[in-house]
């Protein structure tokens, strides 16, 4: 499984339609102080149902929607689409035997968030399942910000365990499980 690409519209600095290819397992992202860098992330963690706008460093979920500047009115929606290689089938479920699996959200100013996987409208949870027990999510180890390394040395082992599980996939199951005991 790798992100391929990603397509952003009217998503914090990104006012005019982006799209950024991912064409190498690795890619590293520069440029100087204020340019963006960390909005790429941040547009990442979002699309996979970040609901948290202090973790997109903002205040309210409408923040992420480009706010305007001296030459641009500000912009009325934001959408992100990511596109990822699924050739091994990783991402799993229905979605198992697309070869590509796209992922896309987008929230009006009027706060209405929407989700679709390949083109099709779905639940937030669709794509929280879709990414539990793989590694990815919004919250996710594959994302490793400042700080993280301090907090994973300094965790406690019922903290450690949480990450040792999502590695392993068990994760998954424990929340099946969690779903089936309080229904
Ligand atoms: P650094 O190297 O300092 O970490 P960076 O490249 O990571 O910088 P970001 O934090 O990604 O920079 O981008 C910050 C820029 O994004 C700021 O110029 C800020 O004004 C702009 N920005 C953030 N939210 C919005 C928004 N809703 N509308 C327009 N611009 C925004
Ligand atoms: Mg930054």
């Amino acid at each position: 499984m790798r992100l391929k690409s990603m397509r952003l519209v009217g998503f914090k600095s990104f006012v005019e339609p982006t799209l950024i290819h991912f064409p190498t397992n690795m890619t590293a992202i520069v440029g100087p102080n204020g340019c963006g860098k960390s909005n790429v992330i941040d547009a990442v963690r979002w699309v996979m149902g970040e609901s948290s706008a202090r973790f997109l460093r903002g205040e309210s979920m409408t923040d992420v929607i480009f706010n305007g500047s001296e030459s641009r009115p500000p912009a009325a929606l934001a959408g992100i689409e990511l596109h990822f290689d699924n050739q091994e089938g990783r991402l799993g479920g229905a979605y198992a035997a697309y070869a590509e699996i796209s992922v896309k959200r987008q929230v009006t100013r009027e706060g209405q968030s929407q989700y679709f996987l390949n083109g099709t409208r779905c639940r937030r949870r669709d794509i929280t399942d879709l990414f539990l027990g793989t590694g990815l999510g919004p919250r996710s180890y594959a994302i490793i910000e400042q700080g993280m390394i301090a907090r994973l040395i300094e965790a406690r082992p019922e903290e450690l365990r949480v990450y040792i599980e999502e590695a392993a996939g068990v994760s998954r199951y424990k929340e099946r499980r969690k779903e089936t005991a309080t229904r």
